[in-house]
């Protein structure tokens, strides 16, 4: 679909089929004793090339800031040795929160690109909601924001039955008792 106001093409078929790649990718957690919905993958914006991929790891690691964009970028950087992403696009199975569409930022990304949104993340944990849109609109950075993509795909990890369980031991489950 072009942008009439850029003539920008905004998601092609090729973001689809990463968006798939990822949906696979993260809907193996599903099958281990710490399933997560949410996984990100790093590429570079002209050949494709697969850098990075993570999913979050806020239980396993007991650290609120291991949501999957900002491991990825973390390995991602640390792989090329710089802080800076220019030249790299990050898909993620769900829109950004602002922790990580600022961290996005940060990195210098040129692209991101996600499934689910915030709104559909908040029906099965704590969210904060600012659209990653918006972040990126109220910053100095260059960083195009395309989604929902495949939103209904990626909500399927989120509905799986075994993320449903797992959700309940979340510390940021939406009804909170752990
Ligand atoms: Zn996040």
């Amino acid at each position: 679909m072009a942008s009439p106001a850029t003539g920008r093409i905004a998601v092609s078929s090729v973001d689809e089929e990463r968006i798939r790649e990822l949906h696979r990718f993260t809907a193996r957690t599903l099958q281990t004793s710490r399933p997560v919905p949410f996984g990100a993958l790093i590429v570079n914006s002209k050949t494709g090339e697969r850098l990075m991929r993570a999913t979050n790891a806020v239980m396993r690691e007991s650290d609120p800031s291991s949501h999957a964009e900002v491991r990825t970028v973390r390995l991602a950087c640390k792989k090329l040795q710089s802080p800076r992403l220019t030249g790299y696009t990050m898909y993620s199975t769900c829109e950004p929160c602002p922790m990580c569409m600022a961290n996005a930022l940060w990195a210098r990304l040129d692209r991101v690109v996600f499934g689910a949104t915030i709104a559909d993340a908040s029906r099965h944990c704590l969210q904060i909601y600012v659209p990653a849109k918006e972040v990126a609109r109220r910053s100095d950075m260059d960083c195009v924001v395309d989604g929902p993509v495949l939103r209904e795909l990626c909500n399927t990890l989120f509905t799986h039955p075994n993320m449903q369980k797992a959700f309940r031991s979340w510390s940021t489950h939406k009804s909170g008792k752990w």
